[in-house]
């Protein structure tokens, strides 16, 4: 196991925490009270070159390892989890599909402007009638001379609406494999296509700076240069984009957790009851001793994780444990964090409150925890 960050990384580390804790604090609270996507901080973010992190430097990103990326997010989502969110969907399933599977012309027309921190990234997978069974999507792509035309709707598609999107990387049907399953391909679909059209962003519990939304496909002609890899293979791909995410949320996860302690120590400290600060009360004290152990639990998985991938041994089953581990750990926390808080962490305009929200999110998106449960147990041979 190797988590060490190269002299490189912990600059990057340095610098993203340094524009986290000054541009993304003062606008994030305000972005989230409005359900606003804040694209100026991500093309911040994109100037100082972050939004390229896991794509090597000869498509305009960085290159960093994915410990180095899990570093940089854990320290993005104890600031502000929601536009942490947005950057984590751009940098792990909005982008790797390209720099997976795509061709040199796709990097070059579609990645370098996502690495270089100009466009926004977005993965259409889901639909209204296929969330889990990934499967039964009903997208369909039709062959037609030069391209395809695709036909559906996608569901909860993060990233596709913003003024920085450049559009969708999106799973359709192409047809039956020769053993009669169904078979599926990945097109890229830009902003402004004919036929191509976003629903309005969505209202969630939280998560309320992440852009959201449904999208529409009405006879969207693709041409056969935006089809990624194999017409057949793109099932495959888009299941490979999301370990790599699986991790990501589970370091979503660990920073979430890790900034709601931290209020909750710091409030816990300047709070008096019966004449005593509550941080003196071992009833606290425990609360905030269990929380930070349970977070240093979630952090090795997801390090560990990481670390496989970049060592290149199969993470699955590892990548699925962090998630699980990590989010639900989030989810406790924040709830214990809010009890720390007292009445006035059930304000909405409390900070706590904002991450108490974006919690639960967390052991849905990317795979609920019960689909996190199945890959382990088929990974044990079940
Ligand atoms: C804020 C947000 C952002 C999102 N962003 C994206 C995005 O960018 N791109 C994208 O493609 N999708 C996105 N999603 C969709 C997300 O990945 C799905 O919501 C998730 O995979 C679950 O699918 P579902 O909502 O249809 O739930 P369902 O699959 O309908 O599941 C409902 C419940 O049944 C359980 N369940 C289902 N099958 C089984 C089983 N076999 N065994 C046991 N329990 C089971 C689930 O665990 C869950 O508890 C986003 C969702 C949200 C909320």
């Amino acid at each position: 196991m190797d988590f060490t960050l190269t002299e490189a990384e912990r600059e990057l580390l340095g610098l993203g925490r340094e524009y986290a804790e000054r541009e993304i604090a003062a606008v994030a609270p305000q972005a989230w009270q409005e359900e606003r996507c804040p694209t100026e901080v991500l093309r911040g973010l994109g100037k100082l070159g972050l939004l390229g992190l896991l794509v090597p430097e000869e498509w305009g990103g960085i290159g960093a390892t994915t410990v180095g990326f899990v570093a940089l997010l854990e320290a993005l989502a104890a600031v502000d989890p929601s536009v942490a969110a947005a950057w984590q969907a751009h940098s792990t399933i909005g982008s790797l599909p390209l720099l997976l599977f795509g061709s040199d012309e796709q990097r070059e027309r579609w990645l370098r402007p996502l690495a270089q921190g100009s466009a926004l990234g977005a993965f259409g997978l889901t639909e209204p009638s296929a969330g889990s069974d990934v499967r039964s999507i009903k997208t369909r792509a039709t062959r037609v001379p030069g391209g395809w035309v695709l036909n559906g709707q996608k569901a909860f598609i993060s990233n596709a609406g913003t003024d920085m999107s450049f559009g969708v990387t999106v799973l359709a049907r192409t047809g039956e494999a020769s053993d009669g399953r169904p078979a599926f391909g990945s097109f890229i679909v830009e902003r402004g296509t004919r036929g191509y059209t976003t629903g309005p962003k969505l209202r969630g519990i939280g998560w309320k700076a992440l852009d959201t939304r449904d999208l529409f496909f009405d006879d969207v002609f693709v041409p056969d240069a935006s089809v990624v890899g194999e017409p057949g293979a793109g099932l495959q791909q888009f299941l490979g984009a999301l370990e790599v995410g699986r991790i990501s949320i589970a370091a979503l996860s660990v920073g979430l957790a890790r900034g709601a302690l931290r209020l909750a120590r710091d409030y816990a400290r300047q709070r008096e009851q019966f004449g005593a600060k509550i941080s003196s009360f071992q009833a606290i004290q425990f609360k905030l001793a269990d929380m930070a152990t349970e977070i240093e639990a979630a952090r090795w998985l997801t390090y560990y994780a990481a670390s496989l991938r970049d060592a290149g041994e199969p993470f699955r089953k590892e990548a699925a444990m962090a998630k699980l581990k990590a989010s639900s750990v989030a989810t406790q926390v924040a709830s214990e964090a809010v009890q720390i808080f007292g009445g006035a962490g059930y304000m909405l305009e409390s900070p706590i409150a904002r991450f108490y929200c974006d919690a639960k999110v967390l052991e849905i998106g990317e795979g609920t925890n019960e689909i996190q449960r199945l890959v382990i147990a088929r990974e044990l041979g079940c």
